[in-house]
């Protein structure tokens, strides 16, 4: 299998991995971004995207395509390979992938991730037509309308209180008799006068022609359904960070999300971490380029004082 050298090495093609390419292409580094599918990532998956700066309004697809562009205009290679597993060998980081090996002195992991489904009729076809897995991104579309959440954990329930200023009445759907956030999280959802809790009860499907219209639910007691109606469903039953093949040997939680510095530095020198694959507050675009900036910059630093390095002791070692 062919080995490729490159200065600085992106695993995901997603915002932060075309906005790391973007500063490592700038930065005259020869920058790959290993992508396993369309370069764009999450954001491909959804229709409008209002909370960009700069966009007051712009559909996910067309915002990916400029990212997409702009990495390639500053000379980022978007190489199409799954990226299979990574190990370090002296100074240099070794990506194997399907198609080739990819080495460099510097990585950076933007591999992102994959909000949980519930996997019922309609969650699918649905999804960006009133199914979200988002509430800081949809909320506002569904001002005044009836909305329901899935979920109990603190996600489920924050975000359920976040989306109570738009909603004209939030049912949080549970599948158990109480919630497993934590209770400071729980008297916030308590106290707003438009939200009902929805206990021992499931969803087992999402109706609607064209966009969402109501969900039917079944209580896991009685075993008796009904059909609620609402103009959305947001889904907050758990996040898959895609990092399986980093977490044998870098810093995880356990949930798999990568630890990193401020420096976005993973526990292995030389190798970062940017975007949803990363723990931290929120799960947006924004933070996502944010972290990757930063990556991008504090990689280069470190790839030029790794050269400085060799360039010092070259010399010296040849006296
Ligand atoms: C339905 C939906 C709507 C959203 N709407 C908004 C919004 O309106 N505004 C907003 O700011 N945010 C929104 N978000 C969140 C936003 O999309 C994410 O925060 C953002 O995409 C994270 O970027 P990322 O680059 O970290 O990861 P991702 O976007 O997940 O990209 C990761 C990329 O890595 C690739 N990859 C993974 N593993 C490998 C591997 N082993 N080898 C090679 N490639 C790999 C994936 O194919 C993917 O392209 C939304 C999310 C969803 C799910």
């Amino acid at each position: 299998m062919n080995t490729m050298d490159y200065d600085l090495l992106v695993v995901g093609a997603g915002p932060a991995g075309l906005c790391a390419g973007m500063y490592g292409g700038r930065a005259k580094l020869k920058t790959g971004i290993l992508e396993k599918g369309v370069p764009g990532g999450e954001i491909l998956n959804t229709d409008m995207v209002e909370d960009y700066p700069g966009f007051l309004s712009i559909t996910g697809p067309d915002l990916a395509a400029k990212f997409e562009s702009h990495a390639r205009k500053f000379g980022a290679e978007i190489i199409p390979d799954l990226a299979l597993e990574i190990y370090s060998e002296g100074d240099r980081h070794i990506v194997v992938g399907e198609e080739a090996t990819y080495r460099a002195p510097a990585v950076i992991v933007t591999a992102g991730g994959n909000p949980r489904k519930l996997d019922v009729p309609g969650e699918e076809r649905l999804s960006a037509r009133g199914v979200s897995y988002c509430a800081v991104c949809d909320g506002p579309f569904f001002e005044g309308q009836d909305i329901a959440v899935v979920g109990g954990g603190d996600a489920a329930v924050e975000e359920g209180t976040y989306l109570t200023k738009y909603a004209r009445k939030l049912y949080v759907i549970h599948r158990r008799d109480e919630l497993r956030a934590q209770k400071i999280i729980q008297e916030r959802l308590f106290a707003q006068p438009n939200a009902e809790v929805i206990w021992d009860t499931v969803v087992d499907e999402i109706g609607g022609d064209q966009r969402v219209e109501n969900v039917t639910l079944r209580n896991v007691k009685d075993g008796s359904t009904r059909r609620l109606d609402v103009g959305a469903v947001f889904i907050f039953i758990g996040f898959t960070p895609n990092s399986n093949i980093f977490r044998d040997h870098i810093e995880h939680t356990e949930a798999g999300y990568l630890v990193t510095n401020s420096l976005m530095e993973s526990s292995i020198p030389g190798v970062y971490a940017a975007g949803d694959i990363r723990e931290q507050l929120a799960k947006q675009v924004t933070t996502a380029v944010g972290d990757a900036t930063t990556a991008a910059l504090a990689a280069e630093k470190y790839i030029e004082a790794m050269r400085h390095e060799a360039a010092h002791a070259a010399p010296a070692a040849a006296g």
